[in-house]
């Protein structure tokens, strides 16, 4: 009997998260666990907070691992920073800005909304406006997602700390670079985030299962005087040199140390030529992208070039066109697994996930496949768009 669920070669996965494994990950997780007394599980733990403190330019900051997701690491910067029945600020980016202010409500805190703008970034304005609404200062955080994966767009953090600032309003900003770090530069102090939070699946190219966050003095003084009731995710009981606290109980070892050896990747190929490579891939998507709209049949979802994120670029499709039908065809027939729509783009979009272990390669490779599953479902893509992609690749230097 055939395996149909076998393809020969590789698989390309093009979901934003989770990303492919590079080897050097995969072979470090390839060992035994260590007792909690083993220098080498200490060593593993060290390496991961200096590689996380090094991308986020943040040498001073408290870093915490959890074993958890992105959505483990949220619940930590509301359980952390927002008292019982708190007030939070949640600028609308989308799906990812949405399911946090569900879950920030679910957790009995009240969350402040600005309006999302469908295919536009955070408009800083209107955090603006939202916080000088809040004379008494009921507002203890603006909790902002910096590339909102769902919709392939990324605002710009700094520009949203300042109009902060303005107002006078000592709100803290935590920043939720869950699809960006690794990606596009998150340096902590340059974009005036007290948190910022991430997982270990997207650009950090290492299974699901570890979320993190990283933590100023600010943040820090905030969770100290926090009288909510907590203890997995308590800093205050994590902040101890013994792993065993660190990590309220046995670390997820295997994962720090693909973890800490995807670090080393970073570090290795250095992380100006990592962004740099981003923006590259990320190029050639968007190449090939506007020459499959000329077809008039797709578009980018994201309607301003700056704000498309170097990680994801979301499609939107004609009406009535079976996405689903799309993805099994690319996923079966031409080995490309990429990512449905979420929340209110569902069955209007497709995503490209280019974050992560990619090149020029499998970048080229994926689009290939992609535009023939298209052309398999009859949806037009014109000619030479993948002609662009490798035009636009040549350009910026390989
Ligand atoms: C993926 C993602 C999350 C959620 O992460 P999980 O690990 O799936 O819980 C949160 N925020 C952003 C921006 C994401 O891309």
């Amino acid at each position: 009997m055939s395996d149909s669920t076998r393809i020969p070669g590789r698989r390309f996965l093009q979901s934003p998260g989770p990303s492919p494994v590079p080897d050097e990950v995969l072979h470090a997780m390839a060992r035994q666990p260590m007792d909690m007394g083993d220098p080498r599980l200490d060593a593993t733990i060290a390496a991961c907070e200096a590689g996380l403190r090094k991308l986020l330019h943040a040498p001073e900051a408290e870093v915490f691992f959890y074993a958890t997701n992105g959505h483990g690491a949220w619940e930590v910067a509301v359980e952390n920073l927002l008292p019982p029945g708190g007030e939070v600020l949640i600028p609308g980016t989308g799906h990812f800005s949405e399911s946090w202010a569900v879950q920030t409500e679910a957790l009995g805190r009240r969350v402040v909304r600005t309006p999302w703008r469908p295919g536009w970034p955070i408009d800083a304005a209107d955090v603006a406006q939202a916080l000088r609404d809040d004379p008494q200062h009921a507002i203890v955080a603006v909790f902002a997602v910096h590339t909102d994966t769902a919709s392939g767009i990324t605002s710009d953090m700094a520009a949203l700390r300042q109009a902060i600032d303005a107002t006078g309003h000592p709100a803290l900003l935590v920043v939720d670079a869950v699809a960006s770090a690794g990606c596009t530069r998150v340096a902590m102090a340059e974009l005036g985030a007290n948190v910022v939070l991430g997982a270990s699946q997207k650009g950090l190219m290492t299974p699901p299962g570890i979320g993190w966050l990283a933590a100023d003095e600010r943040a820090l003084a905030v969770a100290e005087r926090n009288p909510a009731p907590r203890f997995y995710w308590d800093w205050r009981l994590r902040r101890s040199p013994l792993s065993y606290r660190k990590f309220c109980g046995t670390p997820p070892q295997t994962l720090l140390a693909g973890l800490a050896a995807a670090f080393d990747l970073i570090d290795r190929e250095g992380e100006d030529e990592v962004l740099a490579r981003h923006r590259r891939l990320a190029g050639a998507v968007q190449a090939a992208v506007a020459g499959w709209a000329e077809a008039g049949a797709l578009g980018f979802f994201a309607q301003v070039p700056d704000s498309r994120s170097v990680s994801v670029t979301c499609i939107t499709v004609p009406e009535g066109t079976d996405i689903d039908a799309l993805r099994t065809v690319a996923r079966d027939r031409f080995g490309v697994a990429m990512a449905g729509a979420l929340g209110p783009l569902q069955g209007k979009a497709f995503r490209i996930g280019h974050l992560g272990d990619s090149n020029a390669a499998t970048i080229l490779g994926c689009l290939g496949a992609v535009q023939a599953a298209l052309q398999v479902q009859g949806i037009p893509v014109g000619n030479g768009a993948l002609d662009r992609a490798v035009a636009s690749l040549v350009a910026a230097g390989g």
